[in-house]
């Protein structure tokens, strides 16, 4: 197995178009994010959904609560460069609107907008027109009735119940172009629904723990319950519920995916080293100042920042690129082999312009274009000199062993 391959196997379902996006059925799992402008400031909400789309969203929701929104979204659709599902609670009216806007999918959550005739009446809508639509369970505003009916808790059963008899109204009238979510804000809650919901239906699931809050428990939250039950195969489609900026969210789906080698790379997987006692720089910072340089560049290479030039190269030698400090200067090396020296000051850019020769020429070309040699001999000669002066044991740890057993044997 490569690294950052996947061996999770997916759960089979069947498959819905959102505009040009395929979601289940074996397609890549997608990025979704919401867009919290209002709708009807079409420019705003626009530029958003562009750098929600440039941080890795590949469908982005608008909240469709007015007739302003409706009338924005007419406007901000054919300008996307994503799909764009409408945000429908309360009125199905605003679920009509925004099909006449040409939204590519609607999201509907059953615990609020209750009435059959106007579910069938959208579901009808969606049919005629090829439009699928998210069914939106969400654990804090399911349906009073089935609250009361499931011992007044809301339980996995519940919710799946919840999406069930929607999908039930949808199917009167042969609309199955669905996909499904059971959020909640409770990270086992929502994995035991997701698991159930699962076992019981074949359609895409969108994945997603609801009202996570900031990171970074927040994303801890998200990625818990998302990432158990993407190992498991379940979910086809997902969604980070963050209280920041929008693009954390889409660029956290990104990574997540990718992390677990479920989406091909796109920008730089960042290494470095938790520093030690060695370390010759400020790891935090050069790291952070690395990713800040990178930003959102397509370059998807595993890119490395080491503490010291001792034992970095060698720790990170699986990174297509690295950079190591050693003697108030930056080691640069190309998997494993050293291939320049710069002054600390030039770390981070030296590291992009690599990056960036690295993704356009590939490895070979990047290596042939210096002396790897005196590269080397650098390298060594600062490698040397650290040796000498921390020893083996930069962070004394033979010296506490000892005061343990001082202290032990008196
Ligand atoms: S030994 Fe060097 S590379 Fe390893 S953690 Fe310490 S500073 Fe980082």
């Amino acid at each position: 197995m490569e690294i950052g391959e996947s061996s999770y196997p997916r759960r089979h379902t069947r498959q819905v178009m959102v505009g040009s996006v395929p979601v289940g059925g074996g397609a890549p799992i997608t990025v979704q994010s919401m867009t919290i402008t209002k709708t009807a400031d079409v420019e705003g909400t626009l530029q958003q959904i562009y750098a929600l789309a440039a941080a890795g969203a590949d469908i982005v929701r608008c909240t469709c609560n007015e007739i302003e929104a409706a009338e924005g979204l007419a406007r901000i659709v054919p300008r996307s460069p994503v799909p764009i599902v409408a945000d429908i609670h309360h009125q199905h009216r605003m679920a009509l609107a925004a099909l006449d806007a040409g939204v590519h999918c609607l999201r509907l959550n059953p615990g609020n907008i209750r009435k059959p005739e106007h579910i069938k009446l959208v579901a009808q809508e969606c049919k005629d027109r090829g439009i699928p639509i998210r069914i939106g369970v969400n654990g804090g505003s399911l349906d009073p009735k089935l609250y009361e009916k499931h011992g007044g808790k809301v339980t996995p059963e519940a919710m799946v119940e919840s999406a069930e008899i929607e999908l039930a109204y949808f199917r009167e009238v042969g609309f199955e172009d669905v996909k499904i979510s059971v959020k909640a804000s409770s990270v086992p809650l929502m994995i035991e629904a997701y698991r159930l919901l699962a076992d019981t239906v074949d359609h895409p699931l969108h994945l997603g723990v609801t009202e996570a809050g900031p990171p970074p428990a927040g994303l801890l939250k998200a990625t818990a319950g998302m990432a158990t039950l993407l190992a498991e195969g379940i979910g086809d489609t997902i969604r980070y519920s963050l209280t920041a900026d929008p693009v954390e969210e889409a660029r956290a789906g990104r990574q997540l995916l990718e992390a677990m080698g479920l989406r091909e790379r796109k920008n730089i997987d960042l290494i470095a080293c938790p520093s030690c006692g060695r370390a010759e720089i400020d790891v935090i910072g050069v790291a952070k100042q690395a990713m800040e340089a990178f930003g959102d560049r397509e370059i998807p290479l595993q890119v490395a920042v080491m503490g010291c030039v001792v034992n970095g190269p060698g720790e990170a030698r699986d990174a297509d690129i690295g950079i190591a400090a050693g003697n108030k200067r930056g080691h640069l090396f190309v998997k494993g082999r050293n291939v320049a020296v710069v002054p600390e000051s030039e770390m981070v850019s030296t590291l992009v312009e690599w990056a960036e020769f690295i993704h356009e020429h590939g490895v070979e070309a990047a290596i042939a274009r210096v002396d790897t040699a005196k590269a080397e001999r650098e390298a060594e000669k600062d490698r040397a000199l650290l040796l000498a002066e921390k020893g083996d044991d930069a962070n004394a740890s033979e010296q506490r062993v000892e005061l343990i057993h001082k202290h032990l044997d008196n």
